[in-house]
């Protein structure tokens, strides 16, 4: 089996999770899609997130209906840091050590994969799709994947690129839209515009 992992805060999750996804399985040839909501994401202390139990709820309410897309939240029970390389591992251990990963993450995180923990194991755990909008400079993608890829005991090439169209959204955005009273209906899925607003998140 071919799984897909998506990591994110999902704070809120939006169309362009979800897009890029989608875009990921199609391209890939993967089985299945997996969100996984972070509970502490070592790169954002600084900011408070939503209690994760919002987090999981909306990217639940977000794949209902498509039966390829699902949500795992293995990082938000587990204690500590939420590290990939511990994801990866337990979903191994969770799906069989025949399962193949792919690690769904934008371009720029990529970039930094070398700076996470344990990056020669999460290269062996994992393949890598770096996702990027149509047009993106991937000059700096191209000129690190030599090293990405001859790195740890990992063989052969780990990381991959795929373009996704472009998609103006982020989470920021949208949070900050709420707190102004801006319109954020359509770069979510309705049933997350619903449960935003319902529960007056992000005000
Ligand atoms: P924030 O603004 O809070 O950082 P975000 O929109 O970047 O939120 P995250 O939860 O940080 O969302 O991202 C989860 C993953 O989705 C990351 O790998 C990120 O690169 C990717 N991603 C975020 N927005 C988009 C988008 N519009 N299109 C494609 N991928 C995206
Ligand atoms: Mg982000």
């Amino acid at each position: 089996m071919k799984l897909g992992v998506m990591g994110g805060t999902f704070d809120p999750i939006h169309m362009g999770h979800l897009v890029t996804g989608e875009e990921a399985r199609y391209e890939f040839g993967l089985h299945r899609i997996l969100f996984v909501p972070s509970a502490r994401p070592p790169h954002k202390k600084e900011r408070r997130n939503s209690p994760a139990a919002d987090r999981v709820r909306m990217a639940e309410l977000a794949v209902e209906g498509n039966s390829h897309l699902g949500v795992s939240d293995i990082e938000v029970r587990r204690e500590g840091l939420s590290y990939t390389v511990d994801t990866l591992r337990a979903l191994h251990v969770m799906h069989g050590a025949a399962t193949e990963l792919y690690f769904i993450t934008g371009a720029d995180a990529i970039l930094e994969i070398l700076t996470w923990k344990d990056p020669a194991e999460l290269l062996a755990e994992a393949y890598f799709i770096a996702a990027t909008r149509p047009g993106y400079p991937l000059e700096r993608l191209h000129e690190a994947l030599p090293a990405l890829n001859s790195h740890g005991e990992a063989a052969g090439s780990r990381v991959f690129t795929l373009e996704v169209p472009a998609l103006a959204i982020s989470s920021t955005d949208i949070r900050d839209r709420v707190a102004a009273g801006r319109p954020f209906r359509y770069l979510v899925p309705d049933p997350v515009w619903s449960y935003i607003t319902e529960k007056r998140l992000y005000l």
